[in-house]
C-alpha cells in the first residue's frame, strides 16, 4: 500500500530522515515547514496520513491538529504527532487536540515506517478510548 504522506516538520534533518525512511518503502512524502503551510498542503492534497511535529514555529502543533480536524475533507485522515515531548500527559494532549496516534522522537529508523503504515490504517476518530 503506497501512501500519500504530509509531513509537517520545521527541522531540516528530521524532514530528510523521515522522508528517506518513508520513500524507501514506496510512499510519497510532501513537506511543510510550519502549521500554516501544512494546512494549505492538507487542503490542496488530501493526504492519506499526516505526520505532525508539535514544536513548530508560528503555530503550535496542537493548534495545527485542531485546525486540521476542522477541514471537512480530512475528517477521516489519521494525524500522527511525531514529537520529542515525552512528558507525562503529552500523549493525551496530542490525542485531545485531534491526533490519532503518537510517535516519540528520536524515532527508531528500523520501525518508523512500519509504525506510520500501521497508524494510517487505524479507524477514523477512536474518540475517548484512544
Ligand atoms: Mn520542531
Amino acid at each position: 500500500m503506497s501512501l500519500q504522506i504530509l509531513l509537517i516538520e520545521d527541522n531540516e534533518q528530521n524532514r530528510y530522515l523521515l522522508s528517506f525512511l518513508l520513500q524507501s518503502r514506496g510512499h510519497t512524502v510532501t513537506h511543510a515547514i510550519d502549521g500554516p503551510a501544512g494546512l494549505a498542503c492538507a487542503r490542496a492534497a488530501t493526504p492519506d496520513v499526516i505526520l505532525l511535529d508539535i514544536q513548530l514555529p508560528t503555530m503550535h502543533g496542537y493548534d495545527v491538529a485542531q485546525a486540521l480536524r476542522r477541514i471537512d475533507t480530512l475528517h477521516r485522515t489519521p494525524i500522527v504527532a511525531v514529537t520529542s515531548y515525552a512528558m507525562p500527559g503529552d500523549r493525551e494532549r496530542a490525542l485531545a487536540a485531534g491526533c490519532d496516534g503518537y510517535i516519540e522522537k528520536p524515532i527508531d529508523p528500523d520501525t518508523f515506517a512500519g509504525e506510520v503504515e500501521q497508524l494510517a490504517r487505524i479507524p477514523p476518530r477512536q474518540g475517548a478510548s484512544a
